[in-house]
């Protein structure tokens, strides 16, 4: 496979960190966020994602959107210089230390993409619709042998650790890649709760809490608004 296209979604390349991004869309059909560009205010040499300092309502943002697509999915997006990180989450986020869930990663993301609820296109590259399920803050804790890592150092090395202010989830959360990606399959990460006072293993945000904390709204009644239904969904079976 000369010449293959496969680009390392993940992998910075000293570009624009955002050309993936918007080489897979079309922003004529499209009402997701074009993106401005790196960060408009960088806080620091690192960026705001580069602080290992406590995140309070000024630390990086973090996101995870509930996404209906061609598969059902969380988006977890973390602000990391200047642009959002992100992974697709099938099963979503757990409360419980015990459980870890697959976490592909994905292209950045704009900063402005953490506001984006709506649809896209159907057929379009994430065709389906998608609502900000939780958001809020995060401070990075990565660190390796006692030493502080940036999180932009952290995810070279293949492990992040990072406490959430949000509305539905809070407390630490690990990413561990357990995958590289170099030797022709997809690269894959786990994230999972760490044991904390917010760790909780009867609690199921995903299926308990599935409303926008933007809008109040669930995913269907998203979809409804744009005049859309949601292939594959069981209480649609047989429509389209
Ligand atoms: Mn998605």
């Amino acid at each position: 496979m000369a010449g293959s296209a496969r680009s390392g979604a993940t992998r910075g390349g000293g570009q624009d960190p955002l050309s993936e991004y918007r080489r897979r869309r079309d922003f004529a059909r499209t009402a997701e966020p074009e993106g401005r560009g790196g960060s408009a205010e960088p806080a620091g040499p690192e960026g705001r994602g580069g602080s290992a300092e406590p995140a309070g309502p000024e630390g990086p943002l973090f996101v995870i959107q509930h996404h209906v697509a061609r598969r059902e999915h969380y988006d977890l997006r973390l602000e990391v210089d200047g642009v959002l990180k992100s992974w697709a989450v099938p099963k979503g986020p757990s409360t419980d230390p015990g459980e870890k869930r697959l976490a592909v990663p994905t292209e950045d993301h704009p900063i402005d993409y953490a506001e984006f609820e709506g649809s896209i296109p159907a057929g379009d590259y994430g065709g389906g619709t998608m609502l900000v399920w939780d958001t809020g803050t995060y401070a990075n804790t990565t660190a390796k042998k006692g030493r502080r890592m940036t999180m932009a150092e952290g995810l070279a090395h293949g492990h992040v650790s990072f406490e959430l202010h949000g509305q539905k989830l809070t407390g630490r959360f690990a990413l561990n890649r357990f995958r590289s990606g170099e030797n022709g399959e997809e690269e894959a990460w786990l994230l999972v709760k760490q044991r904390d006072a917010a760790a909780d293993p009867r609690r199921d945000p995903v299926s308990a809490e599935p409303q926008s904390v933007r809008t109040g709204r669930v995913i269907d009644e998203v979809a409804e608004a744009e005049g859309r239904t949601l292939k594959g969904r069981p209480r649609e079976e047989g429509g389209r």
